[in-house]
């Protein structure tokens, strides 16, 4: 539809204008800073930042049922910018004019109900939704699409000319940023620093495709990011980690997305999300904590953060339940199927300390809740939910296995609906799957598959066929038909089918 077809009402806000003054925060000594050059840490202490706006006032100057409005119907433009997580522009990134806005299909990813039988098993209803159907095929196209979105306004408005972009990855940051890179071929290049065998096989050849130069470096990823963080400290280089708060801005959409997908209705509502670096589960509470303030929701939806046991920092940090006590430990991690999530010195760590404070706050009661599945647990439910119709990857198993502890701990009641993260494609993590149908995880993932859960392709060559086809090698007449009866009378055995 036209902007001129909208009611009259809304016409009005259908196509954003630039607005607002954003600046960086320091979460530590307070500290403001401009905008105009790319920061990533606090000049001043070196904490992390988040990106706040100056003039976020004027968003309450709206109604919230007229926000609600101004989104659905955005939903029915056809304007490439205002498709994916712009559709959000007010909250996402005010500043940006619609001809600096990069969309390459992210955003709006399916909301997909779990089928009647397996939420019977699980004993709640619930959602999976589907980031992996993003064009990288997991999340962090959000967050790139923002922080890339800003960097080619900087390059169009002459502020800066050329830019190496540069990221640490366990696979599916580079993947993004390459992708968003080589669409501004020539003024940015990419380079991506991966842990050596640390990332999937499908994720390697993503930054390769897209051009991008990859290192791969000896340790895990929370070494790659020392190093990437060195590189960005002392030479020109533009770090795309969520440790720049653009990323953090464009992935709130996921919030923004799921109060639109449920009518903007979420007080039974109980988002599940994987923690790995922490930068989604930073986003996901900011995004619903700006929703909540401008009134376009009027609850906070409960959040759960899930880790594996083998990587849990952050559920360690919140075990203890006096907030005066919690000490933050990095930890040293061991092998796992949610390999994207594998890190033990999360750098958005005390983001997620001040957020839960302030989410906590703003609901008047515990909202956030963390909890720690086993190896096992990620793969079983993995698999059990694409077996009944998911695509989930690794982490959306953990986020089912997440969920499912929650309720055991009380934290999630049976009348509740959750909403769980499978944050890449099934597809990325197939390996995992491979090792679980063939029996060979390494001992130290500490995975014993189910052999109701466990498939394997089945080889049809009847020894009694004198002749078979091969490629370029075609049977003809009797030898053909010898071959389709004989194979097709083998699989109706195994099949046991009737005959008509
Ligand atoms: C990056 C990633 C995570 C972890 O997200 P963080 O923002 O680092 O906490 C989880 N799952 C997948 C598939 C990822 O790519
Ligand atoms: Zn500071």
């Amino acid at each position: 539809m036209k902007p001129s077809d909208f009611p009259e009402a809304i016409q009005p806000y259908l196509i954003p204008q630039p607005a607002g003054r954003l600046f960086y925060r320091c979460l530590q000594c307070e500290a403001t800073h401009g905008i105009e050059a790319l920061l990533y840490t606090c000049p001043a202490c070196g904490h992390v930042l988040l990106l706040e706006d100056a003039d976020a006032d004027r968003l309450q100057t709206i109604p919230g049922e007229t926000w609600r409005q101004i989104f659905d119907y955005r939903a029915m433009l056809t304007t490439p910018a205002l498709k994916g997580i712009y559709r959000f522009h007010e909250f996402i990134g005010p500043i940006l004019p619609p001809d600096a806005i990069l969309y390459l299909g992210e955003g709006h990813t399916p909301v997909v109900a779990a089928s009647e039988r397996l939420c019977a098993q699980v004993g709640l209803n619930f959602y999976f939704k589907n980031d992996g159907q993003n064009p990288s095929a997991s999340f962090k196209d959000r967050g790139m699409a923002s922080a890339l979105s800003y960097i080619n306004y900087l390059v169009r408005s002459g502020t800066i000319a050329e830019v190496l972009a540069v990221c640490a990855s366990t696979g599916d940051t580079s993947a993004a940023m390459a992708l968003y890179g080589a669409y501004l071929q020539p003024q940015i290049k990419s380079a991506v620093l991966l842990p050596h065998k640390k990332v999937t096989p499908q994720q390697l050849a993503q930054p390769l495709g897209s051009g991008a130069t990859v290192f791969e470096i000896p340790g895990v990823f929370d070494d790659c990011m020392k190093v990437v963080e060195a590189l960005s400290e002392t030479y020109n280089v533009a770090l795309l980690n969520s440790k720049n708060a653009w990323r953090i801005l464009g992935q709130e959409s996921y919030s923004y997305e799921i109060a639109q997908a449920f009518d903007y209705d979420l007080a039974d509502k109980v988002v599940v999300v994987p923690i790995g670096n922490a930068g989604n589960i930073t986003a996901v509470m900011s995004g619903f904590l700006k929703f909540h303030a401008t009134g376009v929701i009027d609850a906070l939806p409960k959040i759960v953060g899930v880790q594996s046991s083998h990587a849990n920092p952050v559920v360690s940090y919140y075990v203890e339940k006096d907030p005066g006590k919690r000490r933050f430990q990095p930890m040293t991690v061991r092998p796992s199927v949610a390999q994207a999530a594998m890190i033990g010195n999360p750098v958005s760590m005390p983001r997620v300390i001040h957020l839960v404070e302030r989410y906590n706050q703003a609901a008047g009661k515990e909202r956030i809740y963390f909890v720690e599945v086993s190896e096992q647990q990620i793969m079983d439910w993995e698999l059990s939910a694409n077996r009944h119709g998911h695509i989930a990857c690794t982490h959306g198993g953990e986020s089912l296995a997440g969920l499912i502890q929650a309720k055991t701990l009380g934290y999630v009641t049976a009348d509740e609906i959750g909403i769980l993260n499978s944050t890449a494609h099934a597809l990325k993590f197939s390996g995992f799957q491979e090792m679980y149908f063939n029996d060979n995880f390494p001992a130290d993932f500490e995975v014993t598959p189910k052999t109701e859960l466990q498939n394997a392709p089945i080889y049809i060559h009847p020894p009694d066929l004198e002749a078979v086809p091969a490629p370029g090698n075609p049977l003809k007449g009797e030898a053909f038909q010898q071959f389709v009866s004989v194979v097709a009378s083998d699989i109706a055995g195994r099949l046991k089918l009737k005959r008509r």
